[in-house]
């Protein structure tokens, strides 16, 4: 995005338009927070602005300004297209590829809109005629803040968009703490914070709302965790009976992957979650150092992300997906035991 890019959607906005904000499917904190900032600047300057999820997210972002008015593509649909048909823009913040959005993919192609991208994930593609990509950013929150500086309209952040920015740098981050995070990040957060974002509030509301459930099901993730010291890697399987015996909600398995990727000397971590309803495994994964998840995901498990972080999916049963990923592993080896 160059200065050129920078004049063309200022003028863009100067004048009321219809516009949509798309996050990808399964939005965690920085997807809703950074589509949610987005949302309230725009409504602020007198567009006409909706969310439109692909699916439902976590019940830990169900308290944040505005956050009821996000539509669900897949519960609303006709709603959902009737807006895209008649968009003038369309933001697409938090990923890189269509595809990312699952069966909005079509519609969001077709559409002759005028695409945003602002985004943080590798290897973008090049749907969208402005594109804000950054690999190096800890957040799509953190791009939505310098999206804001480029405009020149940093002092409209108020109390709402200050909060919702917040709550994606910190859950992007895992709470101010992943290479990614810098000093600009920290700059960023301190002045979201003068501009209202109440810190303490923030993380009480996102980390300590575990229902007696969630426990009880990370008890069984901590109990189900496997450690492959000669690989330096650590794995944690839950099973659908698993999940259904402990009432899973969505967002309930956030961040279990860390647990495994806090084991001492452990550089690759993984959680595989069955889901029968999808007939897929879900995969997430985690790394240390330089050992990149993305090309890992990218390679074997038909997903991707940042080379910390990434997600992907298999649609074999659960004990297959482990047996692949385990027989995969001595590739790795050397490249394990260097970090
Ligand atoms: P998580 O494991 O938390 O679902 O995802 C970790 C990171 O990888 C997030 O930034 C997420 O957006 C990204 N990610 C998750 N699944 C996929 C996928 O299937 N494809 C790609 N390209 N990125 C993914
Ligand atoms: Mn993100």
């Amino acid at each position: 995005m160059n200065a050129k890019d920078i004049l063309e959607i200022k003028a863009l906005l100067t004048t009321p338009k219809k516009i949509v904000i798309v996050p990808h499917k399964n939005p965690d904190g920085d997807a809703i927070g950074s589509t949610l900032g987005l949302l309230q600047y725009l409504l602020n300057e007198n567009h006409k602005a909706t969310i439109i999820a692909p699916n439902d997210y976590p019940d830990f972002l169900k308290w944040l300004p505005k956050e009821n008015s996000i539509l669900k593509y897949d519960t609303q649909k006709e709603d959902s297209e009737t807006l895209i048909n008649t968009a003038d823009i369309i933001f697409t913040l938090d990923f890189n590829a269509l595809h990312r959005t699952g069966s909005m993919e079509t519609i969001l192609d077709n559409s002759n809109a005028i695409k945003i991208m602002i985004d943080h994930h590798q290897q973008p593609d090049d749907y969208a005629k402005y594109m804000f990509s950054d690999v190096t950013m800890s957040s799509t929150c953190e791009m939505v803040y310098h999206f804001f500086a480029k405009l020149e309209v940093l002092k409209d952040i108020d109390k709402d968009i200050a909060t919702c920015l917040y709550v994606g740098i910190m859950t992007d981050t895992g709470s101010f703490r992943f290479r990614s995070t810098t000093s600009t990040t920290h700059r960023i957060i301190a002045d979201l914070i003068d501009k209202g974002a109440d810190n303490t509030q923030i993380h009480n509301n996102v980390y300590d709302t575990n229902s007696y459930n969630r426990l009880q099901l990370l008890g069984c993730a901590l109990g189900n965790l496997k450690v492959l010291p000669e690989y330096r890697t650590a794995y944690i399987t839950l099973s659908q009976d698993e999940l259904q015996k402990l009432d899973y909600k969505k967002g309930d398995t956030e961040g279990f992957v860390n647990y495994a990727l806090s084991l001492n000397k452990t550089v690759l971590a993984a959680i595989f979650i069955e889901d029968k309803n999808q007939g897929i495994i879900k995969i997430s994964l985690r790394s240390k150092g330089s050992f990149s998840v993305n090309e890992f995901s990218r390679a074997h498990f038909e997903g991707g992300g940042h080379t910390n972080a990434a997600g992907g999916k298999s649609d074999t049963s659960l004990a297959s997906t482990v047996e692949k990923f385990i027989s995969i592993l001595p590739i790795y080896s050397k490249a394990l035991n260097n970090e």
